[in-house]
């Protein structure tokens, strides 16, 4: 049975003057999550031991190091000037303004990724995928899944935990437009090639759009590399599986692109492959 989340790290411990996204996931406040529902992560946890500790000891630093940088230029500058002026509605909070780690379980097995954090989302909460519509679809999927503590992500300290799942981004800084260059992407994706080692239980990797895939097919070394699509499977070296998906963003949901069906077989299928069923 799946048992009460040890939780993740939740942002980085880095210390800061600004927004905290620490200690949401951090195990301590477990009986005030209550249980992740039963099922799906349960490989996920069975035998969660030192390795794991060892996991989160190291993504927890590897959080840290994202939380630091300051290699682009242009996105240090968008972030950060997205973080003073603020949107209107969020007038009264003080955002992250930093670079995003990953969030989740240390021992999962299906690991998500997305293009980078949301301007007025992660970059305001400092939790990948949190604060924004896309963020809202994707942990609703999750709890549906069985893989999410509750249906929300809404802040760092709102109690959510992963089990058997981790969330993560391709680039850690919101980008102007949603479109980092391929320089900044190259500078930043060694970040996901290490969250990808140390989480060493991951056996899928969701893609979460074509550019998540473009840049985890190579870091897994997918070969030949099937054209992207909704639902597409993509064998790795390693036994590991990357499974492409629609990106949650507002644009593929408000037109029907990407329906909760939809979303819903893409994690279904990603439980089946991390249980070791294969067709
Ligand atoms: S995008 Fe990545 S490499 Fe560039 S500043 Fe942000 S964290 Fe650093």
């Amino acid at each position: 049975m799946l048992g009460r989340t040890s939780g993740g790290h939740d942002g980085p411990s880095y210390a800061v003057a600004v927004a905290d996204p620490t200690g949401a996931a951090h195990g301590e406040d477990g009986a005030a999550r209550g249980e992740v529902r039963a099922g799906q992560g349960g490989e996920a946890r069975a035998g969660q031991g030192g390795e794991a500790r060892a996991g989160r000891g190291a993504l927890a630093v590897l959080a840290d190091e994202i939380a630091a940088c300051r290699a682009c230029p242009r996105l240090v500058a968008h972030r950060e000037a997205v973080a003073a002026a603020r949107r209107a509605a969020f007038a009264d909070q003080v955002y992250w303004g930093r670079p995003v780690p990953g969030f989740g379980d240390p021992a999962a097995t299906i690991v998500l990724v997305g293009l980078a954090p949301a301007a007025h989302g992660a970059n305001r909460t400092g939790r990948m995928f949190t604060g924004d519509r896309s963020g809202d679809w994707l942990y609703a999927a999750l709890w549906r899944a069985g893989l999410a503590s509750q249906p929300s992500s809404v802040a760092a300290g709102d109690g959510l935990a992963l089990a058997g799942a981790y969330v993560t981004a391709v680039v850690r800084c919101a980008p102007p437009a949603n479109r980092p260059t391929p320089q900044e992407r190259d500078r930043c994706v060694p970040f996901l090639r290490r969250e990808l080692a140390l989480l060493d239980r991951a056996r899928v990797v969701v893609a979460l759009g074509g550019f998540a895939y473009q840049a985890v097919a190579v870091e897994l070394g997918v070969r030949p590399r099937p054209r992207f699509g909704h639902g597409v499977e993509a064998p790795a070296p390693g036994g590991k599986v990357v499974v492409c998906s629609y990106h949650p963003s507002q644009q593929n949901t408000f037109t029907g692109r990407l329906t909760e069906p939809m979303l819903d077989a893409v994690l279904a299928r990603a439980i089946e492959l991390a249980r070791g069923r294969r067709p």
